[in-house]
């Protein structure tokens, strides 16, 4: 199990008596959190007293693979300048938990004993001035530790963290590149890869291929055997089924045996494929692997992070593009959906395997789910390559239901609405640089966007109720001037 540690500071000036309670408190406090906090293990460390020590316990906090996120906490004043060199060792999301061990103030009994043992107030200011000093980024929580508020904000903090460790690890094959002459969805890898720590690399579409047609006859039995437990089966045309039946077996076994968390293909690179992967890409962001498409690896990448962060919390999260729109005034709608590969993670009703003619690529009908999209409020973030640097672009958006039933469409799709207005929200997208490829999420807020941002040290563009085209203006004017002095 992935670990946080819980590091406390304080200082020798106190005396033994004084830190043993320190470390008594701490203690507590810690396997508090730990009994409300699934999924992760708030591991208690020895109080900090001196350099030595912080450096030791931020040092092995950096060295810890398990260790996704550190909390401290100043119980007593902790002078900031034995934090330097600790503070630069960590390389971990960092939290300074601006906590006390008691809730209340003891009016009758409190003494001077009782004030310099509990100086969060005091030592939580001297310590945040250092991490600023130090431009270490990091979320300040404040409140009592037993607060429900609170302990779901530690929540958040964590799973944002773990979406952090997530990507330092994440591995994206791209079988084909990059769609010819389209500019959004490509970018620097190698920047990607010192930046977030995405590892991604080309692989030609035969290595896959080899793979489908080494599926056999029995595994796709299988697994049409399981499409029809799963979904409404709503074609004559099974042939066309099972060949995205062996798809899907090839692709799970291909980025299974690499450890890939995401991949990306394109309709311009299918040789030896029948048909583009639809229900067998649907079928593998079900299971939480990151897709783009039309070799989109930033997106693909995004998406497997979003999913990770959204893991345990109820919504869905998924691949988007913004099609086209319903521009009836007052009452204006996205429709968002993709030529084949809409997540089922966003379906309200049973989705159906269909099979239709695509349009484009030249290639057999594909086989594909077809389904209505849930409702809700949601984030629609697109990560672009401006040159320079990374840019996340976060629209608060509200999925709606389709105002009407789309019988003839035949693929997948989500409806939403923009912010503060539709005009507004496109605007401020396209200024802002925004791509047609999205990941959509009704689990993840903008809140939840800005720190991952913030740990990742990426700037960030929000469009929500507040936007206004004029201060976003001059905003992406500062934050290009800012980028240029850099
Ligand atoms: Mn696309």
């Amino acid at each position: 199990m992935k670990k946080v540690y819980f590091i406390t500071g304080s200082q020798d000036l106190y005396g033994e008596e004084c830190l043993r309670q320190v470390a008594e408190d701490s203690k507590v406090i810690a396997s508090y959190l730990n009994d409300k906090i699934d999924g992760v293990e708030i591991v208690y460390q020895s109080t900090v007293r001196d350099e030595a020590s912080c450096v030791e316990a931020c040092a092995k906090a950096t060295n810890d693979a398990d260790c996704i996120a550190v909390i401290t906490w100043m119980h007593t004043f902790s002078p900031a300048k034995m934090w330097i060199k600790g503070l630069q060792f960590l390389k971990k999301p960092l939290l300074h938990f601006h906590t006390q061990a008691n809730e209340k103030l003891p009016y009758d009994e409190i003494d001077m004993d009782f004030m310099n043992l509990n100086q969060t107030a005091h030592g939580g200011r001297e310590y945040g001035f250092m991490v600023t000093r130090l431009g270490v980024k990091r979320e300040v929580i404040v409140g009592y530790y037993q607060h429900e508020d609170v302990i779901e904000k530690i929540k958040k903090f964590i799973d944002v963290a773990r979406a952090v460790d997530f990507s330092k690890n994440l591995n994206v094959a791209m079988f084909g590149s990059n769609m010819r002459e389209v500019s959004v969805t490509d970018g620097d890898r190698v920047e990607s890869q010192i930046k977030y720590g995405w590892n991604v690399n080309y692989y030609g579409i035969g290595d896959l291929v080899a793979l489908v047609n080494a599926v056999t006859d029995k595994e796709v039995e299988d697994k049409m055997a399981e499409y029809a437990s799963l979904y409404e089966i709503n074609t004559t045309d099974l042939d066309a089924v099972k060949e995205q039946a062996k798809y899907e077996i090839a692709l799970e076994r291909f980025l299974k045996a690499g450890n890939f968390g995401a991949y990306t293909d394109t309709f311009q690179d299918l040789h030896g494929l029948k048909q583009l992967p639809g229900l067998a890409t649907q079928r593998m962001m079900a299971k939480g692997y990151g897709f783009g498409a039309e070799g989109d690896y930033k997106t693909s990448a995004l998406n497997a992070i979003m999913v990770e962060m959204a893991k345990g919390r109820k919504g869905s999260t998924g691949f988007m593009e913004d099609y086209t729109y319903d521009f009836t005034k007052g009452d204006e709608v996205v429709l968002g959906a993709h030529m084949l590969e809409v997540s089922p993670d966003f379906a309200s009703n049973k989705p159906k395997i269909e099979v239709h003619q695509l349009g484009i690529g030249g290639k057999e009908p594909p086989a594909r789910l077809v389904f209505d999209g849930v409702e809700g409020d949601a984030v629609a973030v697109c990560m672009i390559d401006l040159g320079n640097r990374f840019r996340l672009i976060c629209a608060s958006v509200e999925l709606v239901k389709q105002p009407k039933a789309m019988p003839k469409l035949p693929v997948a799709r989500i409806m939403w609405k923009l912010k503060p207005d539709h005009a507004t929200g496109a605007a401020a997208w396209i200024y802002a640089g925004g791509a047609h490829h999205t990941v959509v999420s009704t689990a993840l807020s903008v809140e939840d966007i800005r720190l991952f941002a913030k740990l990742t040290d990426t700037e960030l563009v929000v469009i929500d109720e507040k936007t206004n085209l004029a201060d976003l203006q001059d905003k992406l004017d500062m934050l290009d001037l800012l980028a240029k002095l850099k």
